[in-house]
């Protein structure tokens, strides 16, 4: 395990990478937040100079004080108004900015690294890192306003007595020290944190996904218990960070009693000498006063900065990870060919097991061809089919495409050649124009709808409330299972790819439904080379090569007769009638 980057690093990074592209902004709030530091720094001053004229008997000019100090409330609040606003929208831009890099990052890695957690995961790294990224930097830059404050502040209490200024100053910096162990704390806790927030995150999606299941088998008190222990482990692992986070405050008050305390004691014995005026002594306890919230806020500003930081550090993890499946740098374009695949003695093992999921495999699917994948659950189809595109590399061997090999073809080139056809029809949450259209992309109206009617789409489409332009409803849940289908054929027929990859669906659609997927599907195949994940026993049959697969292995490679005549695992599945129609 690398060594978690240093604050440093972090934040030399987050400046140059995110921060720093808001110059306007940026120098809009500095003006603000010095225009509010120098501000409040003459609050003091100006009480002092009306106590003092005051008792000078001077009362034409320290009538004057009150309306200046409105004056000076009303320049303050414009300048605090102001530097707010200013700051949350760099602050904000920055995470627009942090959380498209990470989608880009995540949308490009491996499948491989995305396939290693729940998706939920992936996606309260947008919702809880950055949000704590984000409060991390509005307190950072708000810290930077504050400090200012105190800096101002404090020159004007050296101004006004100089002694009493060091006894106050003495007492803040003792109070840093706890603080700062309290945030090194704070940053492990978040870690814990965000990794609860992780789980609670996956478990909501995965118990709405289920909801017709969690309700079919009545598993509402087990879905209950697995919730209520994944919120007790959320609210553990807040607590500990509200723990830490609230022994700041605390600390900071003390130590601003004390620096009150004993300034009062020191001018107490002053005055009772004869020096000093009344309005340095009023001036001087305003300025303390006034001192104490910015300087409060700088206290929690390290345990807001760990928790930052934490985020910080999981975010870059990700944006660093790089991806295994890259394009050479001299990757040739596709060549000229009608698309011939081939498994060349392939092996392929996932990452987290021991077992190989592929061994061996040596096929070719010839231009225009089928070939049909059998074989127990388990065997390997799945795997040899996300071979093709590249999701993964094979461990051993190579494939290659109408003769090249996959990893010297420029990847783009590679994929657009193949459309893919799952068991779940993908449907995106937008119109069926774009759920078609996406397929290919600068494809035009005729196109899309040209696509729709050969995969029998176009007529229910047509249909709905909007036609194409009416809005398919998160996955498609405003179509029926057969709809669907035809919705994402009508997708891959668009593409007109050489190579059609197809996981046969196992659920049976109505009759109707049925003839029309199976006579779309007839026409996204003809004269294409196809590689499909057979249930069928109409697939099988019409295909021009059966592969077996068991344990990784192919087993068993001829046509349907030839395979009946083997007698072997083939025959075993058609007989038990593990296919179906
Ligand atoms: P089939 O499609 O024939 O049912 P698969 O290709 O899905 O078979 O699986 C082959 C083997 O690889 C199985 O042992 C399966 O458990 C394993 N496997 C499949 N996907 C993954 C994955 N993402 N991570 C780890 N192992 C996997």
């Amino acid at each position: 395990m690398a060594l978690p980057p240093s604050t440093p690093v972090l934040l030399r990074r987050l400046w140059r990478d995110y921060v720093r592209h808001e110059p306007r902004r940026i120098v809009i709030a500095i003006f603000f937040t010095v225009a509010l530091a120098g501000l409040t720094a003459l609050y003091p001053l100006a009480i002092q100079q009306c106590f003092d004229l005051f008792t000078a008997g001077k009362m034409e000019l320290a009538w004057l004080i009150p309306p200046a100090i409105i004056v000076l409330t009303v320049l303050k609040s414009i300048a605090q108004y102001g530097q707010s606003t200013t700051v949350q929208s760099v602050v904000l831009r920055v995470i627009e900015r942090v959380q498209n890099d990470l989608f880009h990052a995540l949308t490009r890695a491996d499948l491989a690294t995305i396939a290693r957690e729940a998706p939920a995961r992936h996606a309260s790294r947008f919702s809880s890192d950055a949000g704590a990224i984000r409060e991390a930097l509005s307190k950072s830059i708000n810290a930077m306003a504050d400090s200012l404050s105190v800096v101002g502040l404090v020159i004007s209490m050296i101004a006004l007595d100089w002694q009493l200024s060091l006894i106050a100053l003495v007492m803040y910096p003792l109070a840093a020290v706890p603080i700062q162990r309290l945030g090194r704390r704070i940053r492990r806790a978040s870690a814990s944190m965000q990794a609860r927030a992780g789980d609670a995150a996956a478990m909501l999606n995965e118990s709405f996904a289920a909801a017709r299941v969690v309700r079919a088998y009545r598993l509402e008190d087990e879905t209950e218990m697995r919730a209520r222990k994944t919120f007790r482990a959320l609210l553990e692992a807040q607590l500990a960070i509200q723990r830490n986070r609230a022994r700041v405050e605390p600390i900071m008050e003390v130590m601003g009693g004390l620096a009150v305390a004993a300034v009062l004691a020191f001018l107490g014995w002053r005055i009772s000498n004869g020096e000093g005026t009344i309005g340095q002594f009023t001036g001087f306890v305003a300025a303390l006063l006034i001192a104490a919230r910015p300087a409060r806020a700088l206290g929690t500003l390290n345990s807001a900065l760990q928790e930052g930081l934490g985020g910080l550090t999981r975010v870059f993890a990700v944006l660093d990870n790089k991806p295994t499946i890259t394009e050479a740098p001299d990757a040739k374009p596709l060549p000229e060919g009608h698309g011939r695949i081939a498994f060349e003695n392939v092996g392929f093992r996932y990452e987290n097991r021991s077992e190989a999921a592929l061994r061996g495999l040596s096929f070719t699917v010839e231009p225009g061809k089928t070939v049909a994948l059998v074989g127990p659950s388990g065997g390997g189809k799945s795997t040899a089919i996300t071979l093709v595109p590249r999701l993964y590399d094979p461990s051993e061997g190579r494939l290659t495409f109408d003769g090249v090999d996959l990893r010297e073809l420029k990847i783009a080139d590679l994929r657009d050649a193949i459309a893919y056809v799952g068991q779940e029809a993908l449907i995106f949450d937008d119109t069926a124009h774009a759920n078609i259209a996406c397929g290919r992309p600068g494809a035009t109206r005729a196109d899309v709808e040209e696509a729709a009617k050969a995969a029998a789409a176009h007529g229910f489409i047509a249909t709905l409330p909007q036609g194409y332009d009416t809005l398919l409803g998160s996955s498609g849940s405003n179509l029926s299972g057969g709809q669907r289908q035809r919705v994402a054929l009508a997708r891959a027929l668009l593409r007109n790819p050489r190579v059609l990859l197809l996981d046969e669906a196992t659920s049976a659609l109505d009759a109707e439904n049925e003839a029309l997927v199976q006579a779309a599907l007839g026409k996204l195949r003809a004269g294409r080379t196809t590689l499909v994940i057979a249930h069928r026993l109409s697939t099988v049959r019409d295909a021009d090569k059966i592969i077996a697969l068991e344990n990784g292995q192919a087993v068993e490679e001829g046509t349907h007769a030839e395979l009946m005549a083997q007698n072997g695992l083939y025959a075993r599945l058609v007989k038990t009638q593990a296919f179906s129609v």
